[in-house]
């Protein structure tokens, strides 16, 4: 896509003061910032990253979205509601007590969670339709759960005090995090299908808005900088005043076909420094996710410890830093031990970023084991509760589990996230679709046949010897696969599908999801052995923990103003998108039901933008 040089315009290269700065050119911050343009205001956009990676990660997205009673879902007879929506929210979310009556640090993620589940419901397909967004018509089951329904709201002493600030600015609720995953409490998962994938993927979510900004940028009311690193907040007098940057070595990272350097690392040396003054500071850079010390660091106590060994599925520019910045000049940052990372990562065979890993977004009828081969918790099966069994096995110490399965229900039920692994999807192809449907895309096969961690085997004590060699587990040692036990579980799973009926939690579930036409044609093995020469051989595929989104962040108001930790505005400075834990400094609470983090960066920057717009 080549993209025009937003950054020699007739906003004047150089200019030292707009009306807005926004930090960040991915999809948050180009949302804000074009919302602005549209409305008058001359915006000058920063990024650390140069212009191959404009965009951010929402290009790399598999795109998407989450929609609520949307005519994609009444054509597949799904009936959807935002109440119903609301309520599956709020059972995922484990609010602190008091969000609903406005007080407690969740009380604006709990505004921004009502807010953006209206959104979903009504607004935000027809204003996207408008610009040309369409999607796959196939409604995808993500996060199904499988927990008891309920409403969520955790009603706990302690859990309503408003906003007390830990050590280091920080508005914690650690405590809050461990009641919130106690067993009875969770209503955690989607009622119905409503993920819906752009046609295009990311790159389609993204493509209005570099239209818009290029048009923007046209009128001479919109400025990009790449390669401009934000390091400083400036203020005077309490306000925000504008931003001090470091100028980056002109570096395009390039040649790293097909992506022509998007997403590659790129340099940190400084060549130069600028101030920028505005009436308006934006942050929109993001969260955590390729930080993975400050991860680790941030990980609630109360569920172990986040392996040394991880995948990184988000670009190296997801450094976090600017979060820290912005506390710096005065905002408060809240909720930083929720994070959204999935246990099911393997790594890329052709990496583009540092630690590159690939989620497997995975249908119901692989087995769970953890890293000794034992079967995970009810309901922790695949696609059910992905931060459930990331708890599970960093609760254990491990730093991988496993899934097994046979070919079949591979092609039947692996799919992978991000818009490269989709190329049918991202290309609108529609031959390219029609061998996923038939079970022969080519980018889960490019990993069955080149990736180590897909051991083949035609039988249990195969597949074990394969695991072991893999992880180089001896008998007695921590991760050592007993061929035996292993054998025994398939055969207990295997008798239970073969009864026809049964009661194992996940065959029961996986029979279950198949009334639904979409998992009966293209998500949902049937209901076979796994031991079944035609559907053969069998597998095991060794999953890592694979660090993606930030659930906490700044601590904003329902308008986007950035707020400091006794709850006052900090004048000048607004946030969205990631930083801005997708609204409110959290909008999803504790987990996400997936799909709600473009749509999260959508209506934030929409809502900060207007609301800037309004205020100046
Ligand atoms: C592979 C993949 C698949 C995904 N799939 C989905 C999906 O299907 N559905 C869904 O809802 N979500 C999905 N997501 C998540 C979603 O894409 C992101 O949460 C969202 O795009 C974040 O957008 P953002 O604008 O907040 O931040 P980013 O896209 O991270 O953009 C932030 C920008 O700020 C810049 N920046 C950071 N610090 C500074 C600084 N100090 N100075 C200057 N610039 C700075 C960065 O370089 C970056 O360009 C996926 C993400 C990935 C990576």
């Amino acid at each position: 896509m080549p993209d025009a040089d937003f950054n020699n315009g007739p906003a004047g290269r150089g200019a030292a003061e707009a009306d807005v700065v926004v930090i960040g050119a991915g999809l948050s911050g180009l949302v804000t910032a074009t919302e602005l343009a549209a409305a008058g205001k001359r915006v000058i956009v920063l990024d650390q990253e140069p212009q191959p990676s404009l965009g951010g990660q929402a290009w790399w997205s598999f795109g998407g979205l989450f929609l609520v009673d949307s005519p994609e879902q009444r054509r597949l007879g799904v009936r959807d509601s935002a109440e119903l929506a609301f309520a599956d929210w709020l059972g995922s979310a484990q609010f602190a007590a008091g969000a609903d009556r406005g007080v407690g640090p969740d009380r604006y993620g709990y505004d921004w969670a009502k807010g953006f589940v209206e959104f979903a419901a009504g607004e935000m397909r027809p204003w996207l339709r408008s610009k040309g967004v369409s999607w796959f018509p196939l409604v995808q089951w993500a996060e199904r759960g499988g927990y008891p329904a309920g409403t969520g709201i955790v009603d706990a002493p302690g859990a309503s005090a408003p906003g007390g600030s830990a050590p280091g600015g920080v508005v914690g609720d650690q405590a809050a995090e461990g009641r919130g995953t106690a067993p009875g409490q969770i209503a955690h998962g989607n009622s119905v299908p409503r993920f819906h994938v752009t046609w295009g993927t990311g790159p389609g979510i993204l493509a209005p808005f570099v239209a818009a900004a290029r048009e923007a940028h046209r009128a001479g009311r919109l400025e990009i900088r790449f390669r401009h690193r934000v390091v400083e907040v400036l203020t005077s007098g309490g306000a925000v005043t504008g931003v001090r940057a470091q100028v980056l070595a002109d570096d395009a990272a390039p040649g790293r076909a097909p992506f022509a350097g998007r997403g590659a690392p790129s340099s940190r040396e400084v060549t130069g420094e600028v101030e920028l003054r505005a009436q308006a500071v934006v942050v929109a850079s993001g969260g955590i996710g390729a930080n993975h010390a400050v991860a680790r660091a941030r990980w609630p106590e109360s569920a172990g410890r986040l392996p040394e060994r991880m995948l990184s599925g988000v670009p190296d520019s997801t450094d976090g830093l600017m979060i820290g910045i912005a506390r710096d000049a005065g905002g408060a940052v809240v909720h930083e031990d929720r994070m959204w990372h999935y246990p099911e990562g393997i790594a890329n065979h052709s990496p583009v970023w540092t630690d590159h890993g690939i989620r497997i977004l995975p249908g119901p009828s692989s087995l769970w084991l953890d890293a000794d081969g034992g079967r995970l918790p009810a309901p922790l099966y695949p696609g059910f509760d992905a931060l459930g069994a990331l708890r599970h096995i960093t609760s254990r110490g491990d730093d991988h589990s496993w899934f097994v399965l046979n070919k079949t229900i591979m092609e039947k039920e692996f799919a992978l996230s991000g818009s490269e692994q989709n190329p049918d999807l991202t290309g609108r192809s529609v031959p390219q679709l029609l061998d996923r449907v038939r079970g022969r895309a080519v980018p889960v096969r490019t990993f069955a046949e080149q990736s180590p961690e897909f051991v083949w085997g035609s039988t249990a004590a195969e597949l074990a010897a394969g695991m072991n060699a893999l992880t180089s587990a001896t008998p007695g040692s921590r991760g050592h696969i007993d061929a035996e036990e292993l054998d025994r579980l398939i055969a207990a799973r295997d008798a239970q599908v073969l009864s026809g009926l049964g009661k194992d939690p996940q065959v029961v579930a996986t029979r279950a999801a198949r009334a639904f036409w979409v998992d009966r044609r293209i998500r949902v093995a049937p209901a076979r052995a796994l031991t079944d020469p035609a559907d053969g051989p069998m597998l095991a595929v060794r999953l890592s923990v694979l660090t993606r989104k930030t659930l906490g962040g700044l601590w904003c108001d329902a308008a986007g103003r950035v707020l400091d930790p006794a709850g006052e505005v900090v004048e000048g400075l607004w946030a969205a998108g990631e930083a801005a834990g997708f609204g409110g400094g959290g909008v999803h609470g504790h987990r996400a039901l997936e799909g709600t983090f473009l749509g999260g960066c959508l209506f934030t920057g929409r809502t900060t933008g207007r609301a800037i717009a309004g205020s100046l």
